[in-house]
């Protein structure tokens, strides 16, 4: 299904090529990377670090990044001097993965609701809005790019209570890029989202759910779990809202996590069906729950 979908996805509609950031911004994104203070990246998934987490993370290299800075950037630097290079946001870094997580681990009667591709202007805010009639909390995986152009509609989405996870920068398939590539595509996304919520991501979503060590490997060490999902809606495929709701009621289990897209094109078929089942889901018991980084600790790589 993902293959399908990479070669008719409809949010290549919306991915203009004029607006991919200049090297410069790549430059000042990556010398604030270099300075980010430890105190700003701690507690970033909303879990309590472990014991070990005291352990200051210098241990690592930094990544190719942080030497790419350019200290010439008027507002390149934050107010306060960073006791040490830092770029890898929750501490410490979980291990590295084989696999996705599909489900959430040890949920209960619970499943996630999971967002990709924007924040879009046009449907995200929709998206809030029956969220927050039905107070649910989701997750919200955000290419890097849209990002940077609507900072302000990634706070609203934190300041509801939402979760805001890493989908690159601008939806690559990243098992066909070179190392350096995927890890600019990571990072800048990262710095992207901590530089508008003052948190970065704890969750990694790869587009197309194309996954390989490369991709586990980076974002591992940008402080992130991998998410796939159980649930996939095929929204973007505008099947209709009444395909869109019955895929995800059918889907509900335990720990499902539920795949639809607030960016990428018209979302009108998703707010629809969001309105929709949103109140059988909880009718039927259902939470709706964000995942939790303190439950993958001790789960299988
Ligand atoms: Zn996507």
């Amino acid at each position: 299904m993902h293959a399908v979908r990479s070669t008719v996805a409809p949010r290549r509609e919306t991915d203009p090529a004029p607006g991919a950031p200049s090297r410069r911004a790549l430059l000042r994104t990556a010398g604030l990377l270099a300075l980010t203070p430890v105190a700003a990246c701690a507690g970033a998934t909303g879990a309590r670090p472990p014991a070990a987490a005291t352990t200051p993370p210098r241990r690592l290299p930094p990544p190719r990044a942080q030497r790419a800075r350019a200290p010439e950037e008027p507002d390149a630097k934050p107010p306060e001097p960073a006791p040490g290079p830092r770029t890898t946001p929750p501490a410490p870094p979980p291990p590295v993965r084989t696999r996705p997580f599909a489900r959430l681990p040890r949920a209960g009667h619970a499943l996630a609701l999971t967002f990709d591709d924007g924040p879009d202007p046009r449907w995200t805010p929709e998206v809030l809005a029956v969220l927050a009639a039905h107070d649910v909390r989701a997750t919200f995986f955000v290419c890097g790019r849209q990002a940077a152009k609507h900072p302000a509609l990634l706070r609203r989405i934190t300041e509801a209570g939402h979760l805001v996870g890493n989908h690159t920068w601008d939806h690559r398939r990243l098992t066909g890029l070179g190392r350096a590539a995927v890890e600019e595509q990571i990072a800048r996304t990262s710095e992207t989202v901590r530089r508008a919520t003052g948190r970065a991501p704890a969750w990694f979503r790869a587009p197309y759910g194309e996954w390989d060590r490369t991709v586990y490997t980076l974002g591992a060490r940008h402080g992130m779990e991998p998410l796939a999902w159980s649930v996939d809606t095929e929204d973007w495929s505008r099947p209709g809202a009444a395909a869109i709701t019955r895929r995800v009621l059918a889907g509900a289990r335990p720990g499902a996590v539920v795949l639809c897209h607030d960016g990428g094109g018209d979302r009108a078929q998703t707010v629809t069906a969001l309105r929709r089942f949103l109140p059988r889901l909880r009718a039927d018991g259902w939470d709706l729950v964000r995942p939790d980084r303190r439950l993958t600790r001790g789960a299988a790589r």
